[in-house]
């Protein structure tokens, strides 16, 4: 496979209130964002020149830096325009927008109450998030859990998170698997590293409670769509010794959409009757062909 970087593209990303070239729109390496992880950021689809969700995404960007005491100099209304301006520059109607808030130069050490929160907003062209999405993906156990809610600020989507879903993420692949089934603190079945997960239990889907871990504005979509088709969702614990008495699985993200899984560690499982109705329905809704 080859890669195009992303610094060795062309095109325009919004940085700081103004539009960029694409390879200037850099930031220096004493940043305390990429020292200390002191990062948000949102992912987001546009189907059709539509961003699915829009505002809610940017409400939670806006929630990410309150959680982490960021004070950003531009509003939710600034956001929106930044996103919907992005894709016209770039002349994207189907793409995938990255807004992104950081701590800047200002401080170098654990402190950095002086620092700037800098902002961007990137917009690309990215297709399925996975490779086999429709036949299923592999998945095995994830070598890191989602932390305690009084460990690390699980409510933001806060890039120092993601270092235990990246490093989980790795050694799934070095192993031939495409993604990794994390458990939480507790050992209870959470998620993936950059989705939800659900299961198929007797026709009813059973998902776990998001205590510990992004209630993603996917899996809420998905959860509205299947009660109103009819289905039984049952949000509650789920243990790993229980992962066999599932007939399907899926995971539902921004990136990934919905994903069918058929297998997680030697357990397998038939993408069948409600992954396909959840993959169409879902892609009804945010292609704006909902019925
Ligand atoms: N969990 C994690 C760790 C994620 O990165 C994502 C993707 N943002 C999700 C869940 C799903 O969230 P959403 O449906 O809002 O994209």
């Amino acid at each position: 496979m080859t890669f195009i970087p992303y610094d060795d593209r062309d095109g325009w990303i919004w940085m700081d209130g103004e539009f960029k070239p694409w390879r200037e729109a850099k930031v220096h390496v004493l940043t305390h964002g990429l020292h200390y992880g002191s990062s948000i950021f949102e992912g987001e689809r546009a189907y059709d020149g539509q961003i699915f969700e829009s505002l809610l995404h940017t409400e939670r960007l806006f929630r990410s830096a309150e959680i982490l005491g960021m004070k950003p100099a531009f509003t939710v209304a600034d956001i929106e325009s930044a996103k919907a301006e992005a894709m016209a520059r770039n002349g994207f109607e189907n793409c995938y927008i990255r807004p992104v808030m950081w701590r800047g130069s200002e401080m170098m050490g654990v402190s950095a109450q002086q620092s700037t929160i800098r902002a961007a907003v990137a917009v690309w062209e990215w297709g399925n998030y996975f490779a086999d999405k429709m036949s299923g993906i592999r998945m095995t156990h994830a070598k890191w859990r989602r932390p305690d809610p009084k460990t690390a600020p699980c409510e933001a989507k806060a890039a120092g998170l993601y270092m235990i879903c990246t490093d989980s993420k790795h050694a799934a692949e070095a192993e031939g698997y495409a993604d990794a089934l994390m458990l939480d603190w507790r050992g209870h079945v959470a998620e993936a590293t950059g989705a939800n997960v659900f299961f198929i239990q007797d026709g009813a889907i059973h998902t776990p409670v998001p205590d510990c871990f992004l209630n993603g504005i996917t899996r809420q979509t998905v959860i509205r769509l299947a009660r109103d088709k009819g289905y039984e969702v049952v949000e509650r614990t789920i243990m790993p010794e229980e992962l066999g008495n599932f007939s399907e699985c899926f995971i539902t993200g921004t990136a990934a959409e919905v994903t069918p899984v058929k297998e997680i560690a030697g357990i397998h499982y038939q993408p069948g009757r409600v992954c396909e109705d959840m993959v169409h329905t879902y892609d009804a809704l945010v292609r704006g062909k909902h019925a």
